[in-house]
């Protein structure tokens, strides 16, 4: 018999002799004839005998069926005294957690076996129920098995109250939910965290993010720095060496990521190979330029994918609370911003993002709206720039270029839109119009008499990323009935950025298609005659950065190089153009190193398709001589 009812009953056995007592009290009194107050003294206490034995012996029913219950029941049973704080555990809860029947314990006992996490939550749920907040008790925690491990149970139970509402027991089950409560978490894991990298995920950053800026806010120590942090050239890993690879490389870079974080940061990938780190309660920039640094360095060690060495690097852009964002959303977009600062300057570099970014930005967006509609509304134009052979001074060509006048009427120079239409993947729509507005000008030239000469248009990488970019042109010759000579195309070295790409097979399309190729921009970028052996050029266009240094006073080297890449175009067979010749001293010098074609302000600005015509293709003999057989 359970401890409970036996003071039940000790309760009842004791009451039934206080009523006895009574009962003979009032007897002797009676018979001694006591007087009335003696009487009624003795009829009151045998009254609150009585009432007693009653509440003993409804407390008792429900312990009985309580007791059924227990008895019935497969789960872990417990009872509780609230007074004597005795605690007693059935067998089959001890079994739960791997200790033996006879295992003793009372209320603190029990308390120090509770997980330290769930204590306080324990001791609320209980409190609550014997306050009478709520109608049963039930609370999942976690308890200490006797192998040290933790068991989920959960546990469920009620008072015994008395009349006046308190509460005499407690008694209940529990039921092991360890299984259960497992799916839990991994269902909770796999909401919150990357499958890849095992990492956190966005929707855990939400709330992490949004906890250390309350806590910042109301006066913690700090503030809160949000990195974001960009692979640089990610996707030359996944094109070149195969999802299978970049993986790798993620999975690596997110341990590394992870240990240059405290335990008070969250690291989170936020999607392909973006990641974000928050780091609450820092103080500005003493403890996040370390962070940064050593994470960028953490990410530049080369690192083994099978067989394939890998050597990459980050771009990281920072954001702080209070200074740049007062919510979530503002401090990840100004992050997001600075990485695409870091980025744009060449990667492997961290850029801390200021209220300048955000204009830049907002430029950046406006240029993209304007520019959806520019085709529509007739907004762009070609200007055409003239290229002249130097032994001769005949035009022999002309590039091009393009030109956009806003809805607003304002002039935007094309290095300011191209850069977005690049980005934003506008520039394959419009360099498709370039080349149909170039085609369109030389049949018109050619159908008012004139003879044009090849007219080269400029092709960007992202274009002939494109497929298909080669067979709309061939397309487009073909629709005007015009010979491919006609044309020339200039790309820079940007396209060889990409060993394997589709872009150099659209170049080889159009070669083989007697398209010429002109190699743009040499001397800014790799200048490395080298990838003449992957793709042969028809034309090397020296930079006008270059051209620059020519007759400079204190750059005599500028003439060496000059000469170097001359005589080795000679050896591909290559016709040299300078660009950007703007003084005649600089003709002059490149006569004597014996260039081929020029083209600059010198000479003319690219000018409309009317003026064009009119100075270069109308203009008499003598200002267009025949071509020497070098400009052909
Ligand atoms: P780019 O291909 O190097 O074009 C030459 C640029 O140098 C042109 O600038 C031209 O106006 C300028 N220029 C020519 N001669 C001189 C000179 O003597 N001195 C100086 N200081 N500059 C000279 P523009 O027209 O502003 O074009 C800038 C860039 O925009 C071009 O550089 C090209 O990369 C790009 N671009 C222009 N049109 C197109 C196009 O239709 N498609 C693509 N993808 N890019 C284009
Ligand atoms: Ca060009
Ligand atoms: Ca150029």
């Amino acid at each position: 018999m359970s401890d409970w009812l036996r003071d039940v009953r000790a309760r009842r056995v004791g009451l039934l002799v206080t009523g006895l007592a009574a009962a003979l009290c009032l007897a002797v009194g009676l018979w001694q004839a006591v007087d009335g107050v003696v009487w009624a003294g003795v009829g009151l206490l045998a009254v609150a005998a009585l009432l007693g034995w009653y509440e003993a012996h409804q407390l008792r029913a429900t312990f009985r069926a309580h007791g059924l219950a227990m008895r019935g029941a497969t789960d872990g049973l417990w009872s509780w005294d609230p007074v004597s704080k005795r605690l007693r555990v059935g067998d089959r809860l001890l079994a739960i957690l791997g200790y033996s029947s006879n295992f003793l314990i009372d209320t603190h006992g029990w308390l120090a076996l509770v997980h330290p996490d769930d204590r306080a939550g324990y001791n609320r749920a209980v409190a609550r129920h014997l306050k009478g907040d709520t109608p049963f008790f039930y609370f999942e925690y976690r308890v200490r098995a006797r192998d040290g491990s933790y068991r989920w149970i959960g546990s469920r139970g009620e008072a015994v109250r008395n009349r006046r509402g308190r509460a005499v027991l407690m008694a209940g089950s529990v039921t092991d939910v360890t299984e259960r409560k497992e799916t839990e978490a991994r269902i909770r894991h796999l909401a919150y965290h990357d499958q890849l990298t095992g990492l956190a995920n966005r929707a855990l950053l939400d709330d992490r993010l949004a906890l250390a800026i309350a806590r910042a806010r109301r006066g913690g120590r700090g503030g809160v720095a949000v990195l974001f942090i960009d692979i640089d050239r990610f996707k030359d890993v996944n094109d070149v060496h195969g999802h299978t690879v970049g993986d790798v490389l993620l999975v690596e870079l997110a341990r590394r990521l992870q240990a240059c974080v405290r335990g008070s940061d969250t690291l989170v990938r936020q999607g392909g190979d973006e990641f974000i780190m928050v780091l609450p309660e820092v103080s500005w920039p003493a403890s996040v330029a370390p962070v940064v640094a050593k994470l960028l360095e953490a990410v530049r060690q080369p690192l083994m994918a099978g067989e394939v060495e890998l050597c990459v690097s980050a771009s990281v852009g920072v954001s702080l609370f209070p200074d740049d964002g007062a919510d979530a959303q503002t401090l990840l977009r100004n992050a997001d911003t600075a990485m695409y600062d870091a980025k744009r300057s060449g990667g492997n570099v961290v850029r801390y993002f200021t209220r300048e970014m955000n204009d830049a930005v907002r430029a950046r967006v406006a240029i993209e709206s304007g520019l959806r509609q520019a085709i529509a509304r007739d907004e762009l134009s070609l200007h055409f720039q003239p290229q002249l052979c130097i032994a001769s001074g005949a035009l022999v060509g002309c590039e091009a270029l393009l030109r956009w006048r806003n809805a607003e009427g304002r002039n935007v120079p094309p290095d300011c839109f191209i850069p977005v239409a690049e980005s934003s993947g506008q520039i394959v729509a419009i360099g498709d119009w370039v080349v149909g507005c170039a085609l369109d000008h030389i049949v018109g030239w050619r159908a008012a008499g004139l003879s044009p000469p090849r007219v080269a248009i400029n092709v960007s990488a992202r274009q002939l990323a494109q497929p298909g970019f080669a067979g709309r042109l061939l397309a487009a010759l073909a629709q005007r009935g015009l010979p491919a000579e006609v044309l020339e195309v200039e790309v820079t070295e940007s396209v060889f950025l990409h060993p394997d790409s589709a872009a150099l097979d659209e170049l080889r399309q159009l070669r083989r298609n007697g398209i010429r190729l002109a190699l743009d921009d040499f001397g800014t970028g790799y200048s490395s005659l080298s990838y003449l052996g992957v793709l042969p050029f028809d034309t090397l266009k020296i930079d006008r950065s270059f051209v620059n240094t020519i007759d400079a006073p204190d750059d005599a080297r500028g003439d060496a190089i000059l000469k170097a890449t001359i005589a080795m175009s000679r050896a591909f067979d290559m016709q040299v153009l300078a660009e950007g010749v703007e003084r005649p001293a600089q003709l002059a010098a490149l006569q004597a190193l014996s260039c081929d074609v020029c083209q600059g302000y010198l000479f003319s600005p690219p000018v409309d398709g009317a003026a064009f015509a009119d100075r270069f293709l109308r203009a008499g003999p003598a200002s267009v001589a025949e071509p020497a057989s070098a400009c052909q």
